[in-house]
């Protein structure tokens, strides 16, 4: 068992028993990783290694600002909007809904609207993607999306913050750039890539912190979740 799941179950068992754990939803960051096609690709290397007689390791990163598990802040696609430092806190910090979509095309309206969603809400949308998407390092085309329609309804919903199991939240073409353009002139923070395979529909808290970079339209963001009802993480 490698030293970070034993260690992980000490930090459980040491939390009374009743209270669940807090599940990692991010995707870590590798040498080579899958990135959006257009996007810088990922390099991790040492610059600096011990076993080749350096002092210390360091290691040198090179990877876009939309890399993995990230944010998109409004100045992603809006000249002059909000850039990621300028976030508040607490949109990122607090109550979250996982909702799990059925759709195996799209994150649509007709599927939204039968959930309960109210002025701002923090929804994440499992669908099919963490478990097709994140075991393959090819770029996935055909990931699940949401329409430029059900950005639509969520604006209106007032929704403070948006989350989605693979490496964009619109269309791979097509109405990709709506999608975002609509949520992002809302002011509606976006979180991608996320890893929701160990988690299941539900209320969760949610800690989530994106890299403190200046003016950036984007950052790598880690993610925990943590049920609000014992069961529901598996
Ligand atoms: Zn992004």
């Amino acid at each position: 068992m490698p030293a970070s799941s034993s260690s992980e179950k000490r930090a459980n068992q040491s939390t009374l028993g009743a209270v669940p754990a807090w599940v990692d939803v991010t995707v870590p960051l590798k040498d080579g990783m899958v990135h959006w096609p257009s996007n810088p690709a990922v390099e991790i290397k040492r610059s600096s290694d011990l076993d080749c007689g350096g002092r210390s390791n360091v290691s040198s990163l090179h990877l876009g600002s939309h890399t993995g598990t990230h944010m998109d802040a409004p100045l992603h696609f809006i000249k002059n909007g909000a850039s990621l430092d300028q976030m508040p806190p607490e949109t990122t910090i607090g109550l979250a809904k996982v909702i799990e979509i059925k759709d195996s095309k799209a994150i649509d309206v007709e599927e939204i609207s039968r959930h309960e969603i109210n002025e701002a809400d923090r929804i994440l949308f499992k669908t099919r993607n963490s478990l097709r998407c994140w075991d393959t390092n090819e770029f996935v085309k055909d990931y699940i999306y949401l329409t430029r329609d059900a950005a639509s309804f969520l604006a209106e919903k007032n929704v403070q913050l948006l989350g989605i199991d693979y490496l964009s939240i619109g269309e791979y073409q097509g109405q990709g750039h709506q999608t975002h353009r609509i949520l992002l002139e809302k002011g509606i923070w976006v979180i991608e890539g996320l890893d929701l395979r160990q988690v299941s529909e539900g209320n969760y808290e949610m800690i989530a912190l994106p890299l403190k970079i200046a003016d950036s339209d984007g950052a790598p963001c880690r993610v925990l979740l943590r049920s609000l009802t014992s069961g529901e993480i598996h």
